[in-house]
């Protein structure tokens, strides 16, 4: 792959108008966006190089961070219900009590036969010995604690704004050192 080729395969960051990271979207689109105006770039200390995307006849450095200067408008979304699929999902494919990715089951942290509910926060991914294990007690009984406080999954917007603040600040350390 040439190098042009290569630039062409790394994401632009949206922001909102209002200076939330929002998305990430393919450099060929992001020039589409500031071309006809929708979008300017966005200058922020350690965000990288501009990346040269390459026409018949010119060459255009895309930032890697954009602002749209349009309101964003949002998806509505609400909280998935609580299903298998949901549950893997949130929990990383991962046993939340040994760390596991195989053999994977849900189990009630109160068991069912407890009162415990089928809610957000009272189910997580286990894997089938960690369930078999744990029983018809709570993590305390079987002392075998959570790896994490289950809890619904956050707003897709906050998840990706949490983790491009936290890539950010990566970035920056290994910048430092
Ligand atoms: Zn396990």
């Amino acid at each position: 792959m040439s190098a042009a080729q290569e630039g062409l395969r790394r994401p632009v960051v949206v922001f909102s108008k209002n200076y939330l990271p929002v998305s990430q979207i393919p450099v060929k689109r992001a020039l589409i966006l500031l071309v006809s105006g929708k979008a300017e770039p966005l200058e922020l200390e350690g965000c990288g190089e501009r990346i040269p995307v390459h026409s018949p006849s010119m060459v255009f450095l895309v930032p890697p961070l954009i602002r749209l200067t349009m309101n964003h408008i949002e998806r509505a979304w609400r909280v998935p219900g609580v299903t298998r699929r949901e549950v893997l999902r949130r929990d990383k494919h991962t046993c939340q009590y040994c760390g596991s990715t195989r053999h994977l089951t849900l189990d009630h942290v109160l068991p069912r036969s407890r009162g415990g509910s089928d809610s957000w926060n009272n189910i997580v991914t286990a894997c089938e010995i960690c369930n078999s294990r744990k029983g018809n007690r709570t993590p305390d009984e079987a002392n075998m604690p959570l790896m994490n406080r289950p809890k619904p999954p956050s707003h897709p917007l906050v998840a990706f704004a949490e983790h491009f603040w936290r890539e950010h600040k990566r970035r920056q350390r290994q910048a430092e050192e």
